[in-house]
This record gives structure tokens, sequence and C-alpha cells, in this order.
């Protein structure tokens, strides 16, 4: 199906057909399609847009991404399916690992989403065969790399699960999650939460990496100011003011209709009145 470029949803829609094209060829589990759709309904709260707070937390994400001695991203199918390129180019800016680390794991999708990561011009894309654990974790989820996740000290994990963004943080990672929804465990728990879609929180933390690199006092100084609870408290804020304003739109609405059907009442009466 083409979805016409006028549509007013058209990149949502477009992510819609990635990830289910995705799916069927084995790359998203189901449990990520519905995932994606919670992640929507909270773009729709935040005008499909990236939020001001996000910019923030995404300025801070790149300045510590440069400041890294082991930065990795972690890859999950869904952000493979949303944004192998964007992921590949953003590693290469910085540079990045990258890990393929999965909440469903199965040999056969690592394997596959490694491929689509080296189809988007990524090199040693670590994945298959395990050689670590993140402790406090049960299960194949828990499986990692030393020289990946396991080994890192600042690693992005869009679309990350809550316990495990919590086990990183507990290894004493700096820990950036990319998580639409500000009350998800992993939001709450990351160090630096990016509360924006996935595909714009990549591209702008690429564009900062890039402006920073070459200001390092900048960057330092990004670092030194940004704090989680005051950047967390201004993504409230601002959804509080993205309600108040259609709460007062829809009031607003109400009132003016209100008055003309008073004026219209008002005029019915003088005519009465002269007849
Ligand atoms: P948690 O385990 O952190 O409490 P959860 O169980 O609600 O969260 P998961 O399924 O573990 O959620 O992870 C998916 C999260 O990613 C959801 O919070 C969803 O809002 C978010 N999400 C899904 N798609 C996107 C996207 N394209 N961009 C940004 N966030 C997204
Ligand atoms: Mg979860």
């Amino acid at each position: 199906m083409t979805i016409p470029r006028s549509h007013p949803r058209y990149e949502s829609l477009v992510r819609r057909g990635r990830l289910v094209r995705a799916w069927k060829r084995g790359i998203v589990v189901p449990e990520g399609l519905v995932a994606q759709g919670r992640g929507e309904a909270w773009d729709y709260l935040f005008g499909e847009g990236t939020s001001a707070p996000a910019l923030v937390a995404e300025r801070a994400a790149a300045a510590h991404l440069l400041a890294a001695s082991r930065p990795v991203i972690s890859v999950n199918g869904n952000v493979a399916a949303l944004a192998a390129k964007e992921v590949v180019q953003l590693a290469r800016a910085i540079p990045a690992g990258i890990e393929v680390n999965l909440f469903h794991r199965t040999e056969p999708r690592v394997k596959k989403i490694v491929r689509i990561l080296e189809g988007a011009g990524a090199r040693n894309v670590l994945g298959p065969r395990p050689n670590a654990r993140i402790p406090g974790i049960e299960s194949k989820r828990a499986l990692s790399h030393r020289d990946g996740i396991f080994g890192a000290d600042v690693v992005l994990v869009p679309l990350e699960d809550g316990d495990r963004a919590e086990a990183l943080v507990r290894m004493g990672k700096i820990v950036i999650s990319v998580d639409l929804n500000p009350l998800s465990r992993t939001s709450q728990r990351a160090t630096i939460p990016i509360v924006d879609e996935l595909t714009r929180a990549i591209l702008n933390i690429k564009k900062f990496v890039e402006e920073l690199k070459t200001a390092p006092a900048e960057a330092a100084r990004v670092r030194r100011a940004y704090r989680r609870s005051g950047n967390l408290a201004a993504v409230f804020s601002f959804l509080e003011w993205r309600l108040g304003g259609l709460r007062r739109s829809l009031a607003g609405g109400g009132k003016a209709s209100r008055t003309k059907k008073r004026r219209r009442t008002t005029r019915r009466a003088v005519v009465r009145q002269r007849q």
C-alpha cells in the first residue's frame, strides 16, 4: 500500500509499514508491534515532534557518548527495522560499537539483525556468540559481550526494557534511553532518559555529536549542566502545556459558540419587541 505524502500522519504510517514488513521477515516480534503502538499513543500527546526538553537530553547524550571510552549502541528488532541506517551513521560519527541485544532472543533473529546493520554499512557488529551475562537478569535476556554492552561505560539503549536498563545502571554505566513513555521504568531508571521518537532522537543525537565533536569545552559544559530530574520535570511541564492548550481551545470554542447563541437570542428578542 502506498501512503500519500500529503497524509497528515505520513511519517507514522511509514514507520508502521516498515515494522509490519520486518515482522513478516522475522526481524520484529509481535510484542514489538505492541510496543510501537504504545509509543505512538505518547507521540500523539507530544504532538509528533521533538520537545525542547527532549532536545536538551539528546544534546547531553551526544556529549556523554563523545566523552566515553567504550560507547556502545544496543540494537533490537524494532530499532533495526526503523533506523538501521541512522544507527550506523551515529555509531560512525561517535565512533561507537554496536551490539544486537534482544529481549526475545533467538540466534537466527540475532543473525538477521546483524545482516541488516551490515547492509547499512556497519562493520564488527556484536551479537552472536555472547561471552558475558548482565548480573541480576534472568534467562537469555542477560546475554551480552565483554567488548560490547557488558564492558561499555556509556550505553545507548533505544526501546529498552525497564529491568535491563536498571541492571545496566546498577553495573555503573551511563545509560541513555530513548523511549516515548516518560512513565516507563526505562525512562525512570536511565541516567539520561530521552523522551522522543526513535528515528528523530537518533538523527538529533548524531547532529549534536557532529556539533560537539569540535567543541570539547561546550561538550563538557553540557555534561555538567544536564540534570535528569529537572529534564524529566520539563517533559511533564511540556505535556501539561500541550494538554492545557487542547483544553483551552475546546473551552474557548464552547465559550465562543455560547456567546454567538446569546447574541442570536438577543437579536430575536429585539426583533420580537419591534414587531
Ligand atoms: P518498561 O519495561 O520500561 O516499564 P514497557 O514494558 O512499557 O516499559 P517495553 O515493551 O519494555 O515497554 O518497551 C517499549 C517502550 O518503547 C514503550 O514504553 C514505548 O512507549 C516505547 N516505544 C515504542 N516504539 C517507540 C518509538 N518508535 N520511539 C520511541 N519510543 C518507542
Ligand atoms: Mg518492559
